[in-house]
């Protein structure tokens, strides 16, 4: 492939776990993708390592106060700090494809700055569809470089890009069902009094996908596919109630669409986020990738169950603020970030985190849930659904 046809990126979130596969990737393929953007919140030696490997010229940090770090300031290209240098990257006007790995509510304003600047964006941070999908739908449908059955969005997430793939070719209203599969994570079959002891250690030990450690808590509660539950209802315009959740834990079976005439698709492969990654990357046109084939002589029994809705409040919680819509769903995300990270830092209970992303809803509501109307109003419900969830847990301290 000539320079000038390979797809331009820019990697936003370089050194979490999407980050660094989709670094992986590009070294798959250097002959079809260019790096030409990079941010990172905090880690600056590894994002300096990585544009020197990559030859990028074009770098931000989230950490304003880094800016006047020598690392920075002596940086042969362009390197800004902050929050909104990040999100100006999302627009860099020689990039193609946007990825957007950057994790939490943060990563909202790449993904609209992303689609406002025409970019096909690779979104792999679910929580900008979840709390402003109203908003961002719109723009990806009408994006000149719209280029699929959501626009300009190719998912990232393993369940959506499997559902991406089965509804190719497809009339989207002979859809009767979505069928999102969840692993169930460490604790499938436990009950809430077992829980309430869980330790951060054994919640970040996920059975079968390797991730970073916000998701890997979101997939411990189940809240990441409640949050996938409303992440798909917008990429798809799908209702809920053609959106259902069930168990597979061994993640073989990566999501399934269901048509009217009753045949069900099913997309299956190994559990490596680099093909979903790279996918995204490809589309529409698919690559060869360096990993070890499904084996279906050894794989053994494939098992389906139902989600246990009762003990997993996250899940509940998730659903009903989808349902409800509005800016429920960015009260709610809002305060389990902050619930996750409380967990990780040992001053909030696992069970905790529900309770907690459920009082912030339910004081929201009293006041009132609003119709969303801009990117502002989210970022400032957000930070008043933080402020709210941070009391809580203070009222609520576990002692450590
Ligand atoms: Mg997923």
């Amino acid at each position: 492939m000539e320079e000038s046809q390979k797809k331009r990126i820019v990697v936003l979130g370089s050194t979490g776990s999407i980050g660094l596969q989709t670094l992986d990737v590009v070294r798959q393929h250097p002959d079809k993708l260019q790096v030409v953007g990079l941010s990172v919140y905090g880690d600056v030696d590894t994002l300096l390592a990585q544009a020197h490997e990559f030859g990028v010229k074009n770098v931000a940090v989230g950490r304003y106060m880094m800016k006047d770090d020598a690392r920075i300031t002596g940086f042969d290209g362009r390197a800004e700090c902050g929050s909104k240098a990040v999100a100006e990257l999302a627009a860099l006007p020689e990039a193609d494809i946007i990825v957007n790995a950057v994790s939490g509510a943060a990563g909202m304003r790449s993904s609209y700055n992303a689609l406002k600047a025409g970019k096909v964006l690779a979104l792999a941070n679910k929580e900008s569809l979840v709390v402003a999908g109203e908003l961002l739908m719109p723009m990806a449908r009408a994006s000149a470089a719209s280029c699929g059955v959501s626009g300009a969005i190719v998912p990232i997430d393993s369940e959506h890009g499997a559902i991406y793939q089965c509804l190719i070719g497809e009339d989207m209203s002979k859809v009767s069902n979505l069928w999102l599969t969840a692993s169930g994570g460490p604790f499938r079959g436990w009950k809430a009094e077992d829980l309430v002891r869980v330790t951060p250690e054994q919640a970040l030990g996920h059975p079968t996908w390797n991730m970073g450690k916000k998701i890997t808590i979101d997939s411990a509660t189940l809240m990441n596919k409640g949050l996938e539950m409303i992440e798909a209802s917008w990429l798809y315009d799908m209702p809920f109630t053609k959106i259902q959740v069930v168990i597979q834990p061994q993640s073989a079976v990566h999501s399934m669409v269901e048509y009217c005439d009753g045949s069900v698709k099913a997309h299956m492969g190994p559990t490596d986020m680099r093909i979903p990654i790279q996918y995204a990357l490809s589309y529409p046109d698919r690559w060869s990738a360096p990993v070890e084939p499904m084996d279906f002589c050894k794989l053994g029994s494939i098992e389906f169950e139902e989600p246990d809705w009762d003990t997993f409040e996250c899940l509940r919680a998730a659903l009903y603020a989808g349902r409800r819509g509005g800016t429920l769903p960015c009260v709610m995300n809002a305060a389990n970030e902050v619930a996750v990270t409380a967990f990780l830092n040992k001053s909030c209970g696992f069970m905790q985190i529900g309770e907690c992303v459920t009082s912030i809803m339910e004081a929201h509501m009293q006041l009132g849930v609003q119709e969303v109307e801009s990117i502002e109003q989210l970022e400032g419900l957000d930070n008043w659904a933080r402020f709210n969830a941070n009391t809580w847990l203070l009222s609520h301290q576990v002692k450590k």
